[in-house]
């Protein structure tokens, strides 16, 4: 099968989160079944080009319509670890991909309206016409709705999409101007519930309500999320238009590429280790503490690594880090923020603790570092309000780092509680498992956790090993959306 992935992120060239990490590592998945994979994204000033091979221009004239004029653009192709990626590079004053950031821009919505149409526009000129055609999140929704009423009747009349949600919070919302852009014109006809108007906002239009409404096939990225979505209010005002449009809708638990995330091949941390000499994970701690200037002592180290986000549960990320320091164990954070509430109150944070010899907060993003503490830490803390999928607590598992978990979307798919998940053998449970999002019930998962590393340790390394049997590769998920891309190619 030909599958085009169309998508604003692209582990490890261009990661803001789970995003990226999702995009290569299904592509990958797809190609080592012998399916050919094409991703196309935008040319970011700031993306990391050193991850990039073989960067040359294979498209230089490519006009897109937008407005009433068209913007010329040229098309870039390189090999991101051995994934073909194309990258769009638009030449206008607008200066759509050159901002020093890949979000947060006042023209978000902008940006990404004319990258989906210059995908398509690339894809209709350079004559590929991929059997599916797999979109992400809010910044790609409006390319199936413009292959649907517009592509469709250019020659592109047999290209399917399958449309994946990997976070129901940034739908993009907003005016009018994007339909007058993009040629779609007709405020009328798309200003309709069961079209693109926003279901809060009736004087604006939604993107991802575009994507879910236009698409072949909708997913979010885990089975307990997609029920979330449905059901609660979790699909931040979604639910009814997933509703009705049930039949197309599911969770596909997402993997993680076992190249990138793999504790004997790692080529960021300096001792790789299997379940079979455990002991050699201890040597990346203490590795970890001497690079982060933390003493060694006989204590559990605790990690947090994630978006410093309130989707992330930072006051209960907060709470963990002192409850950690006061229950003799040691925590190190790696995280960014965006927003500056929250930033400036961990910079506080990190100022106040930073000379403690127990703790270490990193601020900022950093994939090097974020390997060696999954190889370093002990246990890794994931105490989201939502969660989608995460990937942090499989890629815990993977390192033999123990989760300690809130039970909400995708953390409820991949982590079974030790003590009390009655679904599975006490051998098959792997980590630590709490509901509430307050202080306490945190610590009574952390205490369990911490009281084994200090009272049992071959228990607890028994759960370690435990957890690193799983198997959270793309195997598995790479076979149930060729299921679906099949599906949806013969309708
Ligand atoms: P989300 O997509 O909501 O950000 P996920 O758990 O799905 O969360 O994915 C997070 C990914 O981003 C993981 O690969 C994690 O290691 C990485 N990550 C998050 N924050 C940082 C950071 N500050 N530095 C390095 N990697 C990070």
């Amino acid at each position: 099968m030909y599958i085009v992935q169309v998508a604003s992120e692209c582990a490890p060239v261009i990661k803001a989160g789970g995003l990226g990490d999702v995009v290569y590592g299904l592509s990958r998945g797809l190609e080592v079944q012998g399916h050919c994979v094409e991703i196309i994204l935008p040319k970011y000033d700031c993306m990391r080009y050193d991850h990039i091979w073989g960067l040359h221009d294979a498209y230089r004239e490519l006009w897109v319509p937008w407005y009433g004029g068209a913007i010329h653009c040229s098309v870039y192709c390189g090999w991101v670890h051995g994934q073909v990626c194309f990258f769009i590079e638009p030449h206008s004053q607008d200066n759509f991909f050159n901002r020093g950031c890949y979000y947060g821009c006042n023209d978000d919505n902008m940006r990404f309206a004319f990258f989906s149409k210059a995908a398509l526009e690339f894809l209709l000129q350079s004559n590929k016409r991929p059997d599916v055609i797999h979109c992400h999140d809010w910044q790609t929704g409006l390319v199936p709705v413009m292959l649907f009423e517009m592509y469709k009747y250019h020659g592109m009349e047999h290209q399917r999409v399958c449309y994946t949600i990997h976070n129901f919070k940034h739908q993009g919302i907003g005016g009018t101007e994007t339909l007058w852009a993009t040629g779609l014109n007709q405020e009328s006809y798309y200003f309709h519930y069961d079209r693109l108007q926003d279901n809060f906002n009736p004087f604006a239009i939604n993107y991802m309500k575009g994507g879910i409404v236009y698409s072949n096939y909708v997913n979010t990225v885990s089975p307990h999320h997609a029920w979330e979505a449905h059901h609660t209010d979790i699909g931040c005002g979604l639910g009814h238009t997933l509703h009705l449009t049930q039949d197309k809708f599911a969770g596909i638990l997402n993997g993680i590429d076992y190249k990138m995330w793999n504790p004997e091949l790692d080529s960021y941390i300096p001792y790789h280790y299997a379940k079979d000499n455990l002991a050699d994970k201890t040597l990346n701690k203490k590795a970890l503490r001497e690079r982060l200037l933390m003493q060694q002592a006989d204590k559990p180290l605790i990690a947090f690594i994630g978006r410093l986000d309130a989707q992330k549960g930072v006051h209960l990320v907060h709470h963990a880090l002192y409850y950690a320091l006061s229950r003799e164990a040691q925590f190190v954070l790696l995280g960014s923020a965006t927003e500056p509430g929250i930033n400036s109150r961990f910079w506080h944070e990190k100022n106040y603790l930073n000379n403690h010899p127990d703790c270490h907060l990193e601020l900022g993003f950093n994939e090097e570092l974020a390997h060696l503490i999954y190889a370093g830490a002990d246990m890794i803390v994931v105490p989201s309000n939502y969660e989608p999928c995460g990937l942090t607590q499989m890629i815990g598992l993977q390192y033999g780092t123990v989760p300690i978990v809130r039970a909400v979307g995708g953390l409820v798919n991949t982590v079974f509680d030790r003590d009390y998940e009655q679904t599975k053998h006490p051998e098959e449970r792997n980590g630590y498992v709490f509901h509430q999002t307050d202080n306490y019930a945190l610590e009574s998962a952390m205490n369990r956790a911490i009281q084994l590393w200090y009272q049992e340790p071959e228990e607890f390394s028994k759960l370690v090993i435990q957890g690193m049997e799983y198997d959270y590769s793309w195997n598995h998920p790479v076979e149930e959306y060729l299921g679906v891309y099949d599906r949806i190619r013969h309708k």
